[in-house]
């Protein structure tokens, strides 16, 4: 088939007929299945997952609806999102959520970037911490970084008063936009650990993923995690309970009466006895899906 005039010819002469789409630009299935085959390639753990996800946020669907289309052309605008977003998975190796900048948490969407840790699904078991407290009970997300906690919590829970703090005022963007969004009445406040809030409700509880990762643990991290989220979200110290060794003390010298932090694989029963030692008459140890204890709670003795 000759060219039209003002016309260039493009692609292999045995190449079929007109396009329906831009050269180049390939369909919707062919997008995915190159994606998945290179990120199986590169050994990321969820080749397929990512590929859709991807790929329906260039094409604004949602993954359900990739489906039903897998013959849909590619508009050249798509598929330089799609490229650009495979090389960041499979080179740059940022997750899903740091492409997209969003991720799901409890009911929520959020937003996320790097200036914040991409909340996990282990952190849930906090918000089901503070889903427990009793009518009106004050909170304070302490480290909020995105506003998972707080957010989530105030969302199933409109009769809670909460606060959140963070010392990273890029965070507290990140967070405030969210807050934002959704419309919320959480209570951002620019601080170490709980420095300088104001007089707070009772009963109240601290609820924190603080950063806890092993200084020397940098080396062992996916990349994902190493090369993306904030190490001031990550690192706690030389066995990094570092920050949990402060919080627990200043959240009973703040009056709370229940306080819940999130700790790594073999940190629980050292955290039990720093909240102990704090004055958190009992203890308990939360295990999340994989088994390891992940979150310690701290009762004092009256009612939380
Ligand atoms: N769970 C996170 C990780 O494994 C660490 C989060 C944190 O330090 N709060 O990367």
């Amino acid at each position: 088939m000759s060219p039209a005039p003002g016309e260039t010819p493009a692609g292999p002469a045995a190449d079929p007929g007109p396009r329906a789409h831009p050269v180049g630009a390939g369909t919707v299935g062919e997008a995915i299945r190159r994606l998945a085959a290179r990120f199986a390639a590169t050994g990321l753990d969820s080749p397929r997952l990512d590929a859709e996800l991807l790929v329906a946020d260039a094409i604004g669907a949602d993954r359900a609806r990739l489906f039903l289309s897998p013959d849909r052309a590619l508009t050249a605008e798509q598929a330089a999102r799609i490229a650009d977003h495979e090389d960041g998975r499979a080179v740059r190796r940022a997750s899903v959520a740091h492409l997209l900048g969003v991720r799901g948490f409890r009911h929520l969407d959020l937003r996320v970037d790097g200036r914040v840790l991409v909340p996990r699904p282990e952190t849930e078991l906090l918000v089901e911490v503070g889903l427990e407290l009793p009518a009106g009970a004050t909170v304070v997300d302490v480290g909020t970084g995105s506003g998972a906690i707080a957010l989530a919590l105030e969302d199933e829970r409109p009769d809670l008063v909460v606060h959140a703090t963070d010392v990273s005022a890029d965070a507290l963007d990140v967070a405030r936009r969210n807050a934002e969004d959704h419309g919320s009445r959480v209570v951002f406040h620019e601080a170490d650990l709980l420095d300088g809030l104001p007089p707070l409700g009772r009963p109240l509880a601290v609820l924190s993923n603080p950063p806890y990762v092993p200084d020397g643990d940098l080396a062992s991290l996916p990349p994902e995690v190493a090369g993306h989220d904030p190490h001031l979200a990550l690192f706690g110290g030389p066995d990094g309970l570092d920050v949990v060794r402060r919080l627990l003390p200043a959240a009973r010298a703040r009056g709370a009466s229940l306080v819940a932090v999130e700790i790594g694989r073999g940190q629980a029963e050292a955290t039990a006895e720093l909240a102990r030692a704090a004055g958190f008459a009992t203890t308990e140890i939360r295990d999340d899906l994989a088994g390891i204890g992940r979150v310690v709670v701290g009762r004092a003795g009256e009612a939380a």
